[in-house]
């Protein structure tokens, strides 16, 4: 997508402070954290949101979140995390491209949000 800010991050055309890259998805610091630890899980394909994205684009997101388990260590989140994906106008989603946000690194409110 030409004009999406996260496909422009993912192409290296907007400087991001990326932790881990691999064929399907970068890992990048959140601009405003939210968190001690605010990271980003952002597919490298271009979908919306979980409810436009393909059985074959969910197939790899599984496989994503799965190679994120394999990451906590190196993260630095060993003691936990929290996953949210923010989805349309009532989630507050600001940028429509699927992203993960990944908190943790300190101890999180057991309130949702
Ligand atoms: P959303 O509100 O869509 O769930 O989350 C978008 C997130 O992207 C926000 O937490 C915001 O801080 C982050 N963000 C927006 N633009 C950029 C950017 O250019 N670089 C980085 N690293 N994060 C961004
Ligand atoms: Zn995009």
């Amino acid at each position: 997508m030409e004009n999406c800010i996260f496909c422009k991050i993912v192409r290296g055309e907007i400087p991001s402070k990326k932790v881990y890259e691999d064929e399907d998805m970068i890992i990048i610091k959140d601009l405003n954290p939210q968190a001690e630890t605010h990271l980003l899980l952002i597919p490298k394909e271009h979908y919306a949101d979980i409810i436009e994205m393909s059985d074959a684009e969910a197939a790899t997101l599984g496989k994503c979140l799965k190679k994120l388990s394999r990451l906590v260590d190196e993260l630095g989140l060993s003691e936990g995390f929290r996953l949210v994906s923010n989805k349309g106008k009532h989630g507050c989603q600001s940028v429509p491209h699927l992203h993960i946000h990944i908190l943790g690194g300190e101890q999180l409110n057991d309130k949702m949000c």
